[in-house]
């Protein structure tokens, strides 16, 4: 199996793209839900923290902040 461990700060991609065109988000906020910030356009997009790791596809930039 896949780890898939992130935090707050880091950088993901998805397994799918945002319609801008770009394919990183931002963990901005961590909980039962976690909302990512599309690096390409700042939109914010929140989902249920289950939903987010079925969705996400691999941390590309792992904050250095713990
Ligand atoms: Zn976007």
């Amino acid at each position: 199996m896949e780890m898939k461990e992130f935090g707050l700060n880091d950088i993901v991609e998805m397994k799918k793209g945002h319609p801008c065109g770009a394919n990183a988000w931002k963990i901005i906020r961590m909980g039962a839900d976690v909302r990512i910030k599309c690096e390409g356009c700042q939109h914010s997009v929140m989902l249920p923290r289950m939903e987010f790791n079925k969705k996400m596809k691999k941390i590309l930039i792992k904050s250095e902040t713990e």
